[in-house]
C-alpha cells in the first residue's frame, strides 16, 4: 500500500501506459481489501478506454473475480465469454495463466466441471517461467474432486502440495489438503481423513482465513461425529463457525450446523436440536439457491450469446432479400404476386426464427438439468428433485430407498477399448436401467460412471429384488452384439429412509458406505446399508 502511495505521488511524471497500470493495481488493491464496487469501476474504465490489450485482459480476469465474489453471476459470465474470445490473442504465458485460472474456477462454480477441467489442463501447457504447476494443479483438482472423478490415492494430491510448498504458496497447498480430505470422506475412509484433519488442523487454522477455518472444522466435526466422538464433534463445529455472520452462503456452515443439531439430538436435548436444525436448513437452502443461481446465470448468458450470433446472421439474410428486391425493381418485373410472395417469405422467416428461439430456450433449460451424454438428470438437478421427493415422503410418512450405482473397473474398459467405447457402455447401462424404473423414480448421473436412483414407496424389505434386477440387466449387456466379450458390471449400495431418516446427505453417505462395501466385497453385487446407529458410530 505504501508503495502504491509513493507511485501515486509520482503520477505526473508517468507515461499514459504507466498510469493505466497504476489504475489496475489500485483496482486489485480495492478488490483485495473488499471494496469490490470501487474495484469494478476501475476495471470497467480500463476495459472501456485502455489501449493495451494485455492489460485489458488482466483487468477483465480480475473483474470476473470481483463480480463473482459479490454474486453478480450474470455479468461475471458475460465477461467470461469475452475473456474466452480474447484468449487466443494472448501470448504472454503469465497473463494467459491468470485468465485460464479465473475462467476454470468460475466454470467450476457454475457446475461445468468438464469445461473447468479442460481449461485447467491448458494451464499446464502455459506455466509461466519461474512458476511451478501449483495453481494449475489446484484448479484441476478442484474440477476433478467436484465431479468425483479422482481417487484419494491419486498422486496428483501430493504432487500439488509439494509444488505449492516449493513456491511458498501455503494457502494453496492447504486448499489441496481440503480437496484431498473431501476425497477421503467421499470414499468412506474416515480414519485416514481424521488423521489428516487433526494433523494439519493448526496449520490450516493458523492461516487465519475464515473460509478455510469453517471448511476444515466442519469437515473434522462431521468425521468425528461419524466415528462416534460426539463431544469433540460439537466443539469443532462451533469453533469453526465464523465469528460474525456471513453474507455469502457456504456449504461448510450448513455442515457445521448439521453436526451441532445431530449431537444435541443424540443427547436428547430436543429444544437445542430444533434450534440448530432451523439454522442448518436455512444455511443449506441458501447454499443450494446460490449454486442453482450460478448455474442458471451461466446458461442464460450462453443463450444470450447464441441469440446475438443468430441476430447477426439474420441481418445478413435480410440484406440479401433487399438486394434481391432491388434487382427485381431494375428489371421491372414486379408484379403484385411477387410482393405477396416476398411478404410470405418474410413472415415465414420471422416465424421460423421465433420458433427457433423458443426451441433453443427449451434446449438450454434442458441442458442446465440433464447430463449431455446419457440424457438423464445431472447431479444438481438430481439433488434438487431428490430433496423435494424426500420432503413430500416425510410429510406423507412413506419410505424411500436410494441406490448408488458405480460401474466396475470402468477405467480398464476405457483403457482397453478407448474412451468412445466407454461412452457407449455408459449409454447402454443407462438405457437398460430404464426398463426397471417406474414413472416416479428419479435417475441421475452423479459424476463419471456413478449414478443415483431414488425409489419412492420402497422399503428395505422390497428393495433388494429391484436393485438385483438392475444389477443383472447391466451384467447382461456384456452379451450384446456390439459389446460382446467385454466384462460389464456394476456395484450397488442401497440405503433407506428407515435407517437414514429423510436427510439426503445422510442417505447418500449411507448408500456410499454400502457401495464401498460392495466394491470391497468383490464388485458386481448389491449391498444394503443395514447398519444400526450404534454400529455406524463404531465403524
Ligand atoms: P471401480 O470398480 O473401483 O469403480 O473401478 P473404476 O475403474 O470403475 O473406477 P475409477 O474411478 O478408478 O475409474 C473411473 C473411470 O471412469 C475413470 C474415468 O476416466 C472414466 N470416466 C469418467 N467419466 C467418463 C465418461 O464420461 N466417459 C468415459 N468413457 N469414461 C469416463
Ligand atoms: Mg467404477
Ligand atoms: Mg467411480
Amino acid at each position: 500500500m505504501r508503495l502504491l502511495r509513493t507511485m501515486d505521488a509520482g503520477q505526473a511524471a508517468m507515461t499514459a501506459d504507466q498510469r493505466w497500470h497504476l489504475k489496475y493495481l489500485h483496482g486489485w488493491q480495492d478488490d483485495y481489501q473488499g471494496d469490490h464496487a470501487s474495484a469494478v469501476t476501475l476495471f470497467r474504465q480500463i476495459l472501456a478506454q485502455c489501449p493495451d490489450a494485455k492489460l485489458r485482459f488482466r483487468a477483465r480476469a480480475t473483474l470476473i473475480n470481483s463480480l463473482n465474489t459479490t454474486r453478480q453471476f450474470e455479468p461475471a459470465y458475460r465477461e467470461l465469454d469475452q475473456l474466452m474470445r480474447d484468449l487466443p490473442g494472448i501470448t504472454d504465458p503469465a497473463v494467459r495463466y491468470q485468465g485460464l485460472a479465473e475462467a476454470s474456477m468460475l466454470l467450476n462454480l457454475a457446475g461445468q466441471s468438464d469445461l473447468a477441467e479442460q481449461l485447467a489442463r491448458q494451464m499446464f501447457q502455459t506455466i509461466p517461467p519461474g512458476q511451478s504447476i501449483c495453481l494449475a494443479q489446484v484448479r484441476l483438482l478442484d474440477a476433478l474432486v467436484l465431479a468425483a472423478r479422482i481417487k484419494a490415492d491419486d498422486p496428483a494430491f501430493p504432487q500439488g502440495i509439494e509444488a505449492c510448498l516449493k513456491d511458498h504458496q501455503v494457502l494453496l497447498s492447504d486448499l489441496i489438503r481440503i480437496q484431498h480430505v473431501d476425497a477421503l470422506v467421499r470414499e468412506g475412509r474416515m480414519v485416514e481423513a481424521l488423521h489428516q484433519l487433526l494433523t494439519f488442523h493448526d496449520e490450516v487454522l493458523g492461516l487465519g482465513y475464515a473460509q478455510f477455518t469453517v471448511d476444515w472444522d466442519s469437515t473434522l466435526a462431521s468425521a468425528l461425529y461419524r466415528t462416534g466422538r460426539y463431544a469433540e464433534a460439537a466443539r469443532y463445529a462451533s469453533e469453526g463457525l465464523p465469528k460474525r455472520p456471513w453474507e455469502n452462503p457456504s456449504g461448510a456452515i450448513a455442515k457445521a450446523y448439521r453436526v451441532l443439531y445431530r449431537v444435541a439430538k443424540q443427547q436428547g436435548d430436543m429444544a437445542t436440536a430444533l434450534a440448530w436444525h432451523e439454522k442448518y436448513m436455512d444455511a443449506e437452502k441458501r447454499q443450494l439457491d446460490a449454486a442453482s443461481a450460478s448455474s442458471l446465470a451461466y446458461q442464460r448468458v450462453r443463450q444470450e450469446v447464441a441469440a446475438k450470433e443468430r441476430e447477426l446472421k439474420g441481418s445478413t439474410d435480410e440484406n440479401r432479400i433487399l438486394q434481391l428486391q432491388q434487382a427485381l425493381d431494375r428489371k421491372a418485373v414486379e408484379t403484385s404476386r411477387l410482393y405477396i410472395a416476398l411478404l410470405i417469405v418474410a413472415l415465414a422467416s420471422v416465424g421460423f426464427w421465433l420458433f427457433r428461439l423458443s426451441r433453443s430456450h427449451q434446449r438450454y433449460m434442458r441442458m442446465a438439468r440433464h447430463d449431455g451424454l446419457t440424457g438423464i438428470f445431472n447431479r444438481q438437478h438430481f439433488v434438487e428433485q431428490a430433496e423435494r421427493m424426500l420432503a413430500s415422503a416425510q410429510r406423507e410418512g412413506s419410505h424411500l430407498c436410494l441406490l448408488l450405482m458405480d460401474l466396475d473397473h470402468f477405467k480398464l474398459i476405457n483403457d482397453a477399448h478407448g474412451h468412445g467405447f466407454g461412452d457407449l457402455v455408459l449409454k447402454r447401462a443407462v438405457a437398460v436401467c430404464h426398463d426397471h424404473l417406474r414413472k416416479n423414480d428419479i435417475f441421475g448421473r452423479l459424476g463419471g460412471e456413478e449414478f443415483g436412483i431414488l425409489l419412492p414407496d420402497c422399503t428395505l424389505a422390497n428393495v433388494s429384488a429391484r436393485a438385483e434386477a438392475i444389477r443383472i440387466t447391466i451384467a447382461e449387456t456384456s452379451d450384446d452384439e456390439d459389446t460382446r466379450g467385454v466384462m460389464i458390471s456394476a456395484s450397488l449400495g442401497v440405503a433407506s429412509t428407515e435407517h437414514a431418516g429423510y436427510d439426503l446427505q445422510q442417505l447418500m453417505a449411507d448408500a456410499d458406505h454400502a457401495l464401498y462395501r460392495a466394491k470391497r466385497g468383490g464388485r458386481n453385487r448389491v449391498v444394503l446399508d443395514v447398519v444400526e446407529l450404534g454400529e455406524r458410530a463404531a465403524s
